[in-house]
């Protein structure tokens, strides 16, 4: 019998969760199918329900329903509790519901086990406040940097956020850098609309690398800047993508997928 996931979202379309899930079942032999579901903005819990009622084992959830999941789960992994967000959900045997948030592990992972990019002991600036960025600062913090400030057009929103870890996370408005730092993570949806967050070059201290969650076209304009003012390295955000799709596999099916040949595949076509 072949299991039933899906992938929530408003708008869902653009979504490539479905060819991730497609390569990494070819990949173990599982058998289960993935689809794209578009719900209306205020019907996601009435579409989860039909899903599951429906014989759906398991579901990714995106924008903008990670908040509302994260409100359904009856038990959430420690990540979700940090981030307020799940992006991860599906039903034990008994029928509860569990959601977990895996956008933070699978930076974690692109960064130090494909990019092999250092952060203890460095510094991490961070712009955004949204769920993404709720996502990925506990995760960072886990990693030993030697500083981390997080930065957003609306600098109550970062401030919410940081005082999440308080005495951990600075946080500042897009005006307030405050310093140089070793990686600069784009954790804002600047580049969706071919924007970038507006800062100085002197942000980039010698040796820099800059990340941008996004990826593809949306990502050039912080990573063409960051290149410019003189980052090291840059990268987008499709291996994290393809990272935290296997670690929702993983919890689905307790299977490990292999990542780089799924990276490589997207990249190339
Ligand atoms: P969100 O909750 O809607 O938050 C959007 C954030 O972007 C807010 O901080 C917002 O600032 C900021 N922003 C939007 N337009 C901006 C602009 N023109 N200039 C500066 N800041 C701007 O979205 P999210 O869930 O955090 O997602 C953020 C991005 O990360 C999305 O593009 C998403 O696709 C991407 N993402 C990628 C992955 C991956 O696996 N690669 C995973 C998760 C998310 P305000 O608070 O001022 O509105």
């Amino acid at each position: 019998m072949t299991d039933r996931y899906a992938v929530f979202g408003h708008p869902v379309a653009h979504s490539r969760s479905p060819d991730i899930h497609t390569a990494f079942a070819r990949q173990t032999g599982e058998r289960l199918s993935y689809e794209r579901i578009e719900a209306p903005p205020d019907g996601f819990a009435a579409a989860l329900d039909a899903f599951f009622a429906a014989g759906g084992r398991g579901c990714n959830v995106t924008v903008p329903f990670k908040a509302e999941a994260f409100a359904l789960a009856a038990r959430r992994d420690p990540q979700a509790l940090r981030a307020e967000a799940v992006n991860t959900l599906w039903r034990d045997a008994g029928g509860v519901l569990h959601g977990a948030n895996t956008d933070g592990p699978g930076l974690l992972r692109d960064l130090q086990a494909n990019l092999r990019w250092p952060l203890a002991g460095c510094a991490v600036l961070v712009i955004g406040a949204g769920g993404a960025s709720a996502g990925i600062l506990g995760p960072l913090l886990d990693a030993g940097p030697g500083r981390l400030r997080v930065l957003n057009r609306t600098p109550e929103r970062a401030r919410a956020l940081a005082e999440r870890w308080p005495g951990q996370v600075e946080w500042g408005g897009l005006d307030a850098p405050q310093g140089r730092y070793d990686l600069v993570i784009n954790a804002s949806a600047a580049g969706l609309g071919g924007e970038r967050p507006p800062l100085p070059d002197s942000v980039l201290a010698p040796g820099a690398r800059a990340y941008d969650l996004v990826y593809g076209v949306a990502a050039r304009p912080f990573l063409e800047w960051a290149r410019a003012a003189g980052a090291a390295a840059v990268q987008d955000g499709l291996g994290m993508l393809v990272e935290q799709a296997a670690e929702s596999f993983h919890l689905w099916r307790g299977v490990r997928p292999l990542t780089a040949p799924v990276i490589q595949a997207l990249r190339a076509g």
